[in-house]
């Protein structure tokens, strides 16, 4: 443990005074000084109005008996104060004082049915954001230095949000909870209670005139303050991938600091199509390299090499046809392992007129295959089309839930009879 030379002891929370006992106390005059005021401020044993008050005052004593029961984080108090717990100063984190264990030590199990109302989280909450990356970015990996604003437990006051030697006082709106029931409009006639931070107080359930305010944080308990992060991305890592950075979301005074975590968004490629550890390509070859083959390369990878292909002779390359490059897909995150890459064959057909002399035309009806034989039919009609149709448009408007193309233009007319699936 780092604990740096903090204040001394009467500079904060005074565990002694709020447990009435003297800094030379044994430990059984501690014992039973605790045990004489947990019977008498247990929210279990105060009307239903008085609870919230007791609440708060037993939590304060159970974390002043949770300290000095303990002969080493008593040692720690007497020499460091507070500070020797605050889990943002490296302290070992008595923040986490979980009720119902001092209660079931003390009492024994049967009292154990915990205070009334929800309990305080004891972590700070996660902060997720997605972070976009190149499909690049994630065949290399890549590390991404950056400065993060980020609220931490104010330094000066160690979280308290009072000027030294300020004696605290219960804050008046939550009843030094630190909490409040609120009504939240979730959606049209929808309210749901719930538990906020008490505004008054920032939740810690003290408050401060402003003059025995912290003058660096002026009483908000946290300042902000940026720090200098780093992101690590492996190699091959994937949509939706988390990457944490532990503890460095916003510091909230009595709760270990939550985690920042970064979701990976991996943003479209132009040439690329990532499925798993797999990728797939288009192919574009010439007519004349589908009919006579090539060697040369095809495509640049993400990490800009070559792609090289040697199509012999002999075999044509057809629209649609699928070569499987093995092991040039993703890598994997350990390991030399990589995915597969597909390379889907487009055929860029020439332009029209590429060859206009009756005499190449003939040549190329030589070179080539024959057309299919001649159908027979007892009538022939000669017939007028249009060139560049749309198939999209076959079957639109008609009523045909065949019709499946192009967008619904509207809604409504999917009444009964609309689309839907049956089977008979
Ligand atoms: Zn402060
Ligand atoms: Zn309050």
């Amino acid at each position: 443990m780092n604990a740096e030379p903090g204040p001394s002891a009467e500079e904060d929370l005074d565990l002694y005074a709020i447990l009435g006992v003297t800094k030379s106390a044994s430990p059984n005059d501690i014992k039973k000084a605790y045990r004489k005021l947990a019977l008498q401020h247990h929210p279990d044993k105060v009307p239903e109005e008085m609870r919230a008050e007791s609440e708060a005052k037993f939590k304060q004593i159970t974390q002043a008996y949770e300290i000095l029961r303990d002969e080493q984080k008593r040692e720690l108090y007497d020499t460091h104060g507070m500070a020797a717990f605050d889990p943002t100063r490296g302290g070992p984190g008595a923040g986490g004082v979980d009720l119902n264990d001092i209660l079931s030590q003390m009492f024994g199990m049967g009292m154990g049915g915990g205070p009334g109302g929800p309990r305080r989280p004891r972590r700070s909450p996660d902060e997720d954001q997605p972070y976009k990356v190149t499909l690049e970015e994630l065949y290399k990996g890549k590390t991404v230095k950056f400065a993060a604003e980020k609220q931490v437990v104010c330094s000066q006051c160690k979280g308290t949000g009072a000027k030294e030697k300020v004696k605290p006082n219960e804050c008046d709106r939550c009843g030094g909870i630190g909490r409040l029931e609120a009504y939240r409009q979730i959606g049209p006639g929808l309210v749901r209670k719930e538990v906020i931070p008490c505004d008054h107080c920032q939740g810690s359930g003290v408050y401060y005139k402003e003059k025995d305010r912290c003058k660096k944080c002026k009483g908000k308990r946290v300042v902000k303050e940026t720090k200098a992060l780093e992101l690590y991305i492996p190699r091959g890592s994937m949509q939706n991938d988390r990457i944490v950075l532990e503890g460095e979301a916003d510091q909230v005074p009595d709760m270990t600091p939550g985690d920042l975590i970064f979701h990976i968004v991996e943003e479209p490629h132009d040439t690329f199509t990532r499925i798993g550890y797999d990728l797939s390509a288009d192919l574009h070859v010439s007519l004349v390299e589908s009919l006579s083959g090539f060697s040369r390369v095809v495509l640049k990878h993400l990490d800009g090499r070559g792609i090289h292909i040697d199509h012999p002779r002999g075999k044509i390359l057809r629209p649609g046809d699928v070569l499987k490059v093995p092991n040039e897909g993703m890598p994997h995150k350990k390991g030399d392992v990589r995915g597969d890459l597909y390379l889907i064959v487009k055929v860029d057909f020439p332009e029209d007129g590429w060859i206009s002399s009756d005499s190449d035309y003939e040549a190329l009806q030589k070179l080539l295959p024959p057309p299919p034989p001649p159908i027979e039919a007892e009538e022939v009609d000669e017939v007028q089309y249009e060139e560049n149709a749309d198939i999209e448009k076959m079957g639109a408007h008609q009523g045909d839930p065949r019709y499946t193309g192009g967008e619904w233009e509207d809604d409504d007319d999917d009444g009964p009879g609309g689309p839907q699936c049956t089977t008979q």
